[in-house]
């Protein structure tokens, strides 16, 4: 099982490099070695051995730890960060070294065995370090394990962070991981290049319907049914009526990276929330719904209104997505309908 797990991740990784608008030949990609895409880029691929040892010795899935560590990495606030200076989810002093021990910081193990700390040594240094991963990542699966019991790891993953937002984003992340690996790259332009489109870069003016807004994104003017494609890698994470966006689609990706699409005229078939997509994937049509009661249609010519969010971890700004866009536009699209396989 776990075997499998892993060859599914590599070749995912692979596949990764090889699809989507890289710069790499697909025979150099599939030359890389494992090791070599371990290494390729990112804090957490590091860690995946440890994730994959704490999994094995307990019955906690690694992409769960990893999204874990992902998720509480990327809303860390600043004093958070200073508090906790390493990469993932930090224990509580007070859970690590024991309520009652007089020593939080305390990172000796029979210690903080004594005091009924979840703090250990994981790698035979003879300290429990909760800024080690060596010693954070088994402490953590253990817990899990023992918390969940017979049950899932949802009741512990609620009780680290007790917010359904939390749990959501953890539960995709997970999938995403599983499915594509720690780090899938790959972008996609938002609409089939196929057709015939216009983007007007208007992010930060103002717009007369609605109150005083401004308009968080670019519009892509095409002609209705133009393919709306996914961007990157994520999840649907919203679907459905706003009388500003009319029908809609929100993409949110592993680095918490939010895409927004409206004015839609349909969305592909089948597709809903919690969906895993990838780049070039299609997630509906351009159309002109908005701007009223669900339903309303046809009040503004036919587009794509694109916006992208970043998650701060104490609110969520939208940005420009212009420079993206430009980029993205160069790259070559591969498209996949509903119902088809790659
Ligand atoms: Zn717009």
């Amino acid at each position: 099982m776990q075997r499998r797990r892993f060859f599914a991740v590599v070749s995912g990784l692979l596949t990764v490099v090889a699809a989507c608008g890289s710069n790499l030949p697909v025979q150099a990609a599939e030359r890389m070695t494992v090791q070599q895409a371990a290494n390729a880029s990112t804090p957490q691929q590091s860690l995946l051995p440890l994730y994959k040892r704490a999994a094995e010795e307990t019955d906690v899935d690694w992409a769960l730890l990893a999204a874990i560590d992902r998720y509480a990495e990327l809303m860390k606030t600043k004093q958070a960060r200073e508090a906790s200076p390493y990469y993932g989810f930090a224990f509580e002093p007070a859970a690590w070294a024991g309520v009652d021990n007089p020593d939080w910081s305390d990172v000796n193990p029979s210690t903080i065995r004594l005091f009924g700390g979840l703090g250990r040594d994981g790698n035979g240094d003879g300290l429990a370090l909760p800024w080690d991963p060596a010693d954070r990542i088994p402490v953590l699966a253990a817990w899990i394990d023992e918390l969940s019991g017979e049950d899932d790891a949802q009741v512990a993953v609620w009780d680290l962070f007790q917010d359904p937002v939390a749990m959501d984003r953890i539960n995709a992340f997970q999938t995403l991981f599983l499915k594509y690996g720690l780090y899938p790259k790959g972008y996609c332009f938002p609409v089939s290049k196929r057709f015939n489109y216009t983007v007007k870069h208007t992010f930060g003016a103002g717009r007369s319907w609605g109150g005083r807004r401004i308009h968080e994104g670019v519009d892509i003017f095409a002609s209705y049914g133009t393919p709306v494609l996914a961007c990157t890698y994520g999840y649907v994470e919203l679907l459905g009526w706003n009388r500003y966006g009319g029908w809609r689609v929100g993409i949110r990706d592993v680095n918490n990276v939010y895409y927004y699409y409206a004015h839609l005229s349909s969305y592909a078939k089948g597709l809903k929330r919690g969906d895993v997509v990838e780049p070039g994937q299609v997630i509906g049509y351009v159309g002109s719904s908005g701007y009223g009661p669900p339903g309303t249609s046809g009040k503004f010519p036919p587009h794509l209104h694109f916006g992208m969010y970043r998650d701060t971890g104490r609110g969520e700004w939208a940005f420009s997505p212009s420079a993206l866009l430009a980029q993205w536009e160069r790259l070559p699209q591969h498209i996949k309908y509903p119902g088809s396989s790659r």
